[in-house]
């Protein structure tokens, strides 16, 4: 359902992705771990296109982004073809990114109305859906300040989810939170990857949830995939000892 393929990413001379290859299946979970610095956030980022790769291809669900090789740039791509790919793709944040002075009614209500087209009505029944199906029914008319970060962060799911993605990107979501409200958010995760056909690409620090929800985990270092496979394989028997080396410090 997507696919990165030979994408670079270079941040001022220094280049984080070097030809980097990615395919993720429909309704596919994949994990990504590696230490600090090792590109994962970019790998997000790069496929997100809040930044864009240097060269390579980007794919989503029949969406293809060409942003050429070193024999040459592609021509640039259309804004109307660059809105028709990140529509099939929803991103959460560390930092939850919630629009501070909108109601959670109206921070779920905003895209599926101003980008995607749909009634008012529509989408306030959609948003109603949504956030019982997080848990946060009764937060309807609050304004994300008045929310723990636990709870805006299942609000930031909700609103991710209401542009129905075929590729969810969380990005560290747990990082920013007190270590009380972990849980709650790893398991709305948890219970969207079984009822969702949804594909995921999560990037975790929490090993025990990248375990428990990845069909394949992929470790990588310095901008490139060290090893990969399913999680009992990766936790249980890694072959590489940079993988086992890393999962020694986390474990
Ligand atoms: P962490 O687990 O700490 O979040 P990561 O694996 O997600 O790390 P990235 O955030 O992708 O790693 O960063 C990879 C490298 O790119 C790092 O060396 C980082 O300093 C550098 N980098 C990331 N963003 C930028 C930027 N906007 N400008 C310059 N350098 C950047």
């Amino acid at each position: 359902i997507a696919t990165m393929r030979d994408i670079s990413k270079t941040y001022t001379d220094v280049p984080v992705l070097d030809r980097f290859n990615l395919d993720i299946a429909p309704a596919e979970k994949v994990v990504l771990i590696g230490p600090s610095g090792s590109g994962k956030t970019t790998v997000l980022r790069t496929l997100m296109t809040v930044e864009m790769p240097d060269w390579g291809d980007l794919a989503v669900d029949g969406v293809t982004l060409h942003f050429g090789d070193r024999l040459g740039k592609a021509p640039k791509t259309s804004n109307a073809v660059l809105r028709a790919y990140r529509s099939k793709l929803g991103m959460v944040f560390q930092q939850f990114n919630l629009f501070p002075h909108m109601t959670i009614e109206q921070n779920l209500v905003e895209a599926p109305i101003h980008v995607a087209g749909m009634r008012r009505g529509e989408a306030v029944d959609l948003a109603h859906r949504l956030l019982a199906q997080v848990g946060l029914s009764d937060k309807v008319k609050a304004f994300p300040n008045q929310l723990s970060g636990g709870q805006q962060q299942r609000v930031a799911i909700a609103r991710a989810l209401a542009m129905n993605p075929k590729v969810l990107l969380f990005d560290e979501v747990t990082s920013a939170l007190d270590p009380e409200r972990v849980g709650e958010v790893l398991e709305v995760i948890r219970d969207l990857s079984a009822e969702r056909s949804v594909a995921m690409l999560i990037v975790t620090h929490e090993m025990g949830f990248a375990r428990q929800i990845a069909d394949r985990t992929i470790f990588m270092e310095a901008g490139r995939i060290v090893e990969e496979g399913p999680p009992e394989q990766i936790f249980g028997e890694a072959q590489n000892p940079r993988t086992r080396a890393f999962l020694g410090k986390m474990l």
